[in-house]
């Protein structure tokens, strides 16, 4: 009698299937509503400490969470992880990779013992996957599945809330822009040290030009050296920096700074970490040495640039700005504007356009890329996003308008942190990417207006 009308039941709902589906209803959500009454009551009973994916029935169960954990199976069958920092899902036990049967793997499993977490399978300290280790280890295909895998690309997004929030109070600094610039990349590790550039493959000889006694590294670079330590300590702040911890962390230490709300102070503190960098480039690059007295009196006098021209642009953060216009308009004076699109193609690749044009509509910047395809057209708009918000910083575009031609990314913008799927993933990396603009707007627009990013993400795929 349950079965449907069709295959000659009598369409009856089995009262068995409805009750689990409504129990399957509730557990979905525990797992997406965290702080609804219910999550944190059976949170504290049942899973204090692991996430509810692992939580068991437990020794006593109420019968509210008896009931729901007996309905898991139903989620069990359709739910997969999303992979953040892949420390707490299981490579061979968890359902984690989208398009493999059964969410899981089946190959590599004798490869290694100690191979057990995702987040084995990151480079180290970065959120980008080992592609080499990950085709060592798994079959073609399954390789492939993980590798179409969006993995959160901020080290940093992961931090707390105080440290993303001060990207915003830093570029509100009076300090001239290329220092802030400066200690904005410092804190994001794209300084080119000699120990970054070693990292990369760019050189092989990691010693500090400077002293010649110790690895360059960013630190070192800026604070520990022997040939630096004297510009803080000789400085009206008389910083010690002779002796710095081996757990200092650049992106504290500036935001204890900026906590202070003393413009003084932080202005002091980047035209001097400006002008240590300027003087070691003038050493190595065109063998020109300079006293650390000169260090303080070239950052003295930018400081004091800095006070003068202190606030420029305007900050248009959180903006969004409905698009529909059929023609390319050029942005404001001072503000870059931003078009990017993705094309995806029936093969196993996805393009990306990227072009940057000033008011006067001249253009600064154009890109093509090449990327592992995605499973959705618009997390393929998103994932061209984030590498777009990503090149413009590494440009020096501070000020931009983005514009792309996805309603669902932009959509998706406002209520990323709402949803768990991986679109929202990707474009939660994007907002969180933004923040580390000056001004920053993302504007839908229709695919008309934006014909130079497409014919360049179609060009990238020929
Ligand atoms: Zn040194």
């Amino acid at each position: 009698m349950a079965q449907p009308k069709e295959k000659g039941g009598l369409g009856f709902r089995s009262f068995h299937a409805f009750n689990t589906a409504l129990l399957a209803k509730q557990w979905w959500r525990l797992m997406t509503v965290e702080n609804s009454l219910m999550a944190r009551v059976l949170k504290a009973c049942y899973f204090r400490h692991s996430p509810l994916m692992e939580a068991t029935k437990g020794s006593r169960p109420s019968y509210t969470w008896s009931s729901i954990m007996g309905a898991r199976w139903v989620l069990d069958k359709g739910c997969l992880w999303r992979v953040g920092t892949g420390e707490n899902i299981n490579i061979w036990s968890h359902q984690w990779v989208p398009g493999a049967a059964g969410f899981r793997l089946f190959s590599g499993h004798n490869y290694r013992p100690g191979l057990q977490r995702v987040s084995q399978l990151l480079l180290p300290g970065r959120r980008e996957w080992n592609h080499a280790l990950i085709r060592q280890v798994f079959a073609p295909h399954e390789a492939s599945l993980i590798l179409q895998i969006p993995v959160s690309g901020n080290a940093l997004a992961s931090s707390s809330g105080a440290i993303s929030g001060i990207w915003k109070v830093l570029w509100q600094t009076k300090s001239i822009p290329r220092c802030k610039e400066l200690l904005w990349r410092a804190c994001h590790d794209i300084v080119p040290v000699r120990a970054v550039l070693v990292n990369r493959g760019i050189v092989t000889d990691s010693i500090c030009p400077l002293c010649g006694d110790d690895d360059e590294t960013l630190v070192h670079a800026f604070f520990g050296c022997s040939e630096v330590a004297p510009v803080w300590f000789s400085s009206p702040l008389f910083m010690d920096f002779r002796h710095v911890p081996d757990n200092f962390s650049l992106v504290q230490w500036l935001s204890q700074i900026l906590k202070e709300g003393d413009d003084w102070l932080a202005d002091s503190v980047f035209t001097l970490l400006w002008a240590i960098w300027e003087r070691r480039n003038k050493w190595c690059f065109d063998h020109q040495w300079y006293p650390f007295d000169f260090v303080l009196r070239r950052a003295s006098s930018l400081a004091s640039v800095g006070f003068t021209v202190g606030d420029e642009g305007s900050v248009l953060h959180g903006q969004r700005r409905e698009g529909g216009n059929a023609t390319w308009r050029p942005p404001q004076s001072g503000i870059i504007k931003v078009n990017v699109d993705a094309s995806v193609s029936a093969g196993s690749l996805m393009g990306y356009g990227y072009i940057a044009r000033n008011s006067r509509g001249e253009v600064l910047a154009t890109a093509a890329a090449k990327w592992p395809t995605a499973s959705t057209v618009a997390l393929a708009e998103a994932m061209a996003l984030r590498w777009a918000l990503q090149l413009s910083l590494d440009l020096g575009f501070f000020a931009v308008d983005v514009e792309i031609d996805s309603k669902m990314v932009v959509d998706a913008w406002s209520n990323h942190s709402r949803q768990c799927s991986y679109l929202a993933l990707v474009v939660s990396d994007s907002v969180f990417i933004s923040q580390s603009f000056h001004s920053f707007s993302l504007a839908h627009v229709l695919r008309a207006s934006n014909m130079a990013a497409d014919f360049l993400a179609k060009f990238a795929l020929s």
